[in-house]
């Protein structure tokens, strides 16, 4: 009881949001749980919310996530204690009428995380009142599908991910349709004169990210914050890459970047703003993104193959990774040399998540290589 007081102090207007894991299968493996509770952190130093009007009852919890009703005791994370409490309790009372958010635990299905190894956690908001911000959310993880290698903060994007989910990012629909963008069909065009018929499919709630976009890629006619897939779910890999809210986590290093930011700040149906970003907090990381920087309109709207023509011309100088042009050389800051592709640093990928379509990628090459042209030869 002191504990929740002293963790979760009240007060009106905008607050940290007060965020806590719980979960009846008890603790993680020790990394996964550090990790679980940096990214507890991370929230409640990013988010700022208003406190809910309709505090949440246990029976909530047993009416929307029915397995909690098996548990007597359950385990509590928060971004700086880990308790263990009984669902029926003053503790729990308190936890609900203080928390703005929580997030259960739930079972993975084992069937579903074999059949797609890329499955590594899920989450889903819960709305207990239509328009009102989710107060709970539930998440599962696919513990046999953990990707090794893998560097330590590799949970810590993959619980920021999904906890983004829980809150509504991607999964939340936009009642008043007033940011739904209609898809675009188009045609991208691979190596060898291949013409692969493409639809683009854009966000919801993308006005305030629509504008850091525009920002970033330095095209102001950009149409929308593309996503992957119908679904609406996240980020479009190919346009986005190491983001935090693409469809695929980067094994090291993803970035929360501006877009996600006016993505989630516009995540809301009624009439208020649900959540409210900390600027200051964020910065650091956000300003970081790098991916696509001034790669322009013409990034956004053709193939890798047609954008590294018209790189070829027309961006001498711009910073191209992760592609390369086998035609094109390339030199590193505050070094004169210039250097070609080769097959060695230069080779065909797979996009991610669209097996018909590839790009020419560098290898093993420091991140900051600029275009250059190939004379005088170095
Ligand atoms: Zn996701």
């Amino acid at each position: 009881m002191f504990l929740l007081l002293t963790l979760f102090s009240c007060a009106l207007g905008l607050n940290p949001m007060k965020i806590a894991i719980i979960s009846g299968y008890g603790s993680l493996s020790p990394d996964m749980q550090f990790e679980l509770q940096n990214s507890l952190k991370w929230f409640q130093s990013a988010f700022l919310v208003e406190k809910s009007q309709n505090p949440v009852e246990i029976q909530d919890i047993y009416a929307k996530i029915p397995e909690y009703q098996k548990f007597t005791s359950v385990l509590v994370q928060t971004p700086t204690h880990r308790v263990n409490m009984k669902l029926h309790s003053e503790n729990m009372k308190n936890l609900l009428n203080l928390a703005d958010f929580l997030v259960f635990i739930v079972q993975q299905n084992p069937e579903k995380c074999s059949r797609d190894p890329d499955l590594l956690a899920e989450a889903l908001p819960i709305v207990l009142v239509a328009d009102n911000r989710p107060p709970l959310a539930v998440m599962s993880i696919c513990l046999q599908n953990s990707p090794r290698p893998r560097n330590s903060g590799f949970f810590f994007d993959l619980f920021r991910h999904e906890i983004l989910h829980g809150l509504g990012y991607g999964l939340i629909i936009d009642k008043s349709k007033l940011t739904e963008k209609k898809s675009e069909k188009y045609i991208w065009h691979g190596a060898n004169n291949q013409k692969i018929p493409s639809i683009r499919h854009f966000l919801d709630f993308d006005e305030l990210s629509l504008k850091a976009a525009k920002i970033h890629f330095n095209c102001q006619n950009m149409a929308g914050v593309q996503a992957d897939g119908e679904l609406k779910n996240h980020l479009n890999e190919y346009i986005f890459g190491n983001e935090l809210m693409t469809t695929h986590l980067e094994p090291h290093g993803n970035v929360f970047s501006w877009i996600s930011v006016g993505i989630i700040e516009r995540t809301f149906n009624g009439e208020k703003q649900w959540y409210h970003i900390n600027g200051t907090f964020i910065s650091t990381e956000a300003n970081q993104y790098s991916y696509g920087k001034k790669f322009g309109c013409e990034f956004l709207e053709n193939s890798c193959e047609d954008f590294l023509k018209i790189a070829e011309k027309h961006k001498i100088g711009l910073k191209l990774a992760p592609f390369c042009r086998k035609s094109l050389c390339y030199k590193l800051p505050g070094n004169a040399q210039i250097f070609k592709f080769t097959d060695k640093n230069c080779e065909n990928r797979r996009v991610i998540g669209d097996n018909q379509k590839w790009c020419p990628m560098a290898k093993n090459l420091p991140l900051n290589y600029e275009i250059s042209p190939c004379l005088p030869v170095g």
